[in-house]
């Protein structure tokens, strides 16, 4: 099933129409995507495919003309892992992490697929990745449980201001990635029992009409699972939280000399099986 949000109320989304959920179900399943996403199994035995379509505006026209807003409109936490694929790391000239590497982007860098985004600086990156959509959540997760706790799956694009990013010793990455709309999430959520692994995923980025980023979330160093079970040890997880799990190699400050966005540039961020997004540098 695909959860969207559309107007800041929670939707199943398909290809012929969406159906707004609390207006379908009189009230008895929620209206935000926050609260749906741990009750899926509920919303799983209501919902019927020949169900009446609140709208007759699909899956694809949704998500071109922007009606869709970021999957998760307030989440209370968003971790983001770096350096999690070897030859990320090895472009960065960073070490990869004995533990997974994690930082924040704000929530209110959060966004809808196809937004626009600005250039704070002439450092801007791109980084497309797989975010994890927390259902149930939980402490303590052992690694087997880490499947049940998550509600879906979601394309990503951390977007990172270079500069403030790297700037000072030891860098604190979660500022220099939390500029407006700076972390697009989209166009809608896959829920997981249509993801049978997350780690076979083919995840692409474009700059315009070049290919920077193809590779397989099968190359990640610490899988989904893992990184889930490692950040409930610390943090209680709660639905609707966003987990960004690092990116491929191909991002500009890898090349030589670096190629940072421009404005205008057009980012394409895609994952086999859960969409894309269409994001521009103003
Ligand atoms: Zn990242």
């Amino acid at each position: 099933m695909r959860i969207a949000s559309v107007a800041g109320r929670a939707v199943v989304v398909r290809d012929d129409g969406f159906v707004d959920v609390a207006l379908a179900s009189e009230g008895t399943l929620p209206s935000e995507t926050t609260a749906l996403v741990a009750q899926l199994d509920r919303l799983a035995a209501w919902y019927r495919p020949d169900m009446d379509l609140t709208e007759t505006i699909g899956a694809t026209e949704l998500a071109r003309d922007g009606r869709l807003g970021p999957v998760v409109a307030s989440p209370s936490q968003v971790f983001a892992i770096g350096l999690n694929y070897r030859t990320h790391a090895l472009e960065m000239g960073l070490m990869t992490p004995p533990k997974p590497m994690v930082f924040t982007k704000f929530p209110s860098c959060l966004t809808h697929a196809t937004a626009s985004f600005p250039l704070p600086s002439d450092e801007v990156d791109w980084e497309a990745e797989l975010v994890v959509v927390i259902g149930s959540g939980g402490r303590d997760l052992t690694v087997e449980q880490a499947p049940g706790a998550i509600a879906g799956y979601c394309v990503g694009q951390d977007i990172s201001n270079r500069a403030l990013q790297l700037l000072g010793s030891p860098a604190q990455f979660s500022l220099g990635k939390s500029h407006r709309n700076f972390a697009p999430v989209g166009p809608w959520i896959t829920t997981a029992d249509e993801v049978p692994d997350p780690n076979d995923l083919r995840i692409q980025c474009r700059v315009n009409d070049t290919v920077y980023q193809d590779a397989s979330t099968s190359d990640m160093i610490f899988t989904v699972f893992q990184i889930v079970s490692y950040l409930s040890s610390v943090c209680a997880l709660r639905p609707g939280d966003l987990i960004f799990t690092g990116s491929p190699a191909g991002v500009g400050q890898g090349h030589r000399p670096p190629i940072f966005l421009r404005s205008g540039d057009v980012l394409t961020t895609t994952i086999e099986r859960l969409g894309g997004l269409r994001n521009v540098a103003e």
